[in-house]
């Protein structure tokens, strides 16, 4: 069983997979606390009642190939029985994570890193880095960027994968400054929260 706090079909609004249709599983839960979360609603820990087997059948009845594990923070919560009944039934699974829990007898095709070190005592674990196909980060001033391009883009750049960074609240007033900082590191990828853009959830 699993505390949830919402189901839905939408489109992929983050990251290198935007664009893509997708069922997401909002799972509840997220002591990680960041001030400008957009989810604030899910912080709260509640009791879980949500059967796996109905979250699958909800998620196959949506046609959609993926499911998003998202939050909250997914990994809160054990989703091992969970992400093991997608893959039996053929279902792409992408995760969203801070990165501060780590569970190693999950199944997932992408996972997607997104750390929260600068606003939240509980940072991104280093194994986290290992599973991640990407690592997305949200720049609320210049000196974020600084961190990150110190703390992640060299291992973006020894594992060939991408940065992918974003602004806080798809406020764009940093990109010149950060496309100039960033000129010449292949890794790096610059997007807005598409989702927002469309008024999809
Ligand atoms: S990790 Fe995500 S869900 Fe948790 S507080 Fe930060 S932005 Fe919100």
């Amino acid at each position: 069983l699993l505390a949830i706090n919402e189901e839905f079909y939408s489109i992929q609004g983050e990251g290198l997979h935007t664009g893509i249709p997708m069922y997401f599983v909002r799972l509840q839960g997220c002591a990680v606390g960041c001030y400008f979360c957009d989810t604030k609603y899910t912080w709260r820990p509640e009791d879980q009642t949500t059967k796996e087997g109905d979250i699958i059948n909800r998620a196959l009845n949506s046609k959609a190939d993926w499911i998003c594990l998202t939050g909250g923070e997914p990994l809160e919560q054990d989703v091992s029985q969970l992400t093991q009944m997608a893959k039996d039934h053929g279902l792409f699974i992408h995760i969203e994570t801070s990165g501060a829990y780590y569970q190693d007898n999950i199944k997932f095709d992408y996972l997607c890193l997104s750390p929260k070190d600068l606003f939240s005592k509980k940072k991104a674990l280093p194994i986290m880095k290992e599973h991640a196909a990407e690592i997305k980060v949200v720049v609320t001033k210049m000196s974020d960027l600084d961190y990150y391009l110190r703390e992640y883009y060299p291992f973006c750049e020894d594992h060939s994968i991408p940065l992918v960074i974003q602004f806080v609240d798809n406020n764009f007033t940093l990109l010149n400054k950060t496309m100039e900082v960033t000129q010449g590191m292949k890794f790096v990828r610059i997007m807005m929260q598409q989702h927002k853009v469309m008024q999809l959830r």
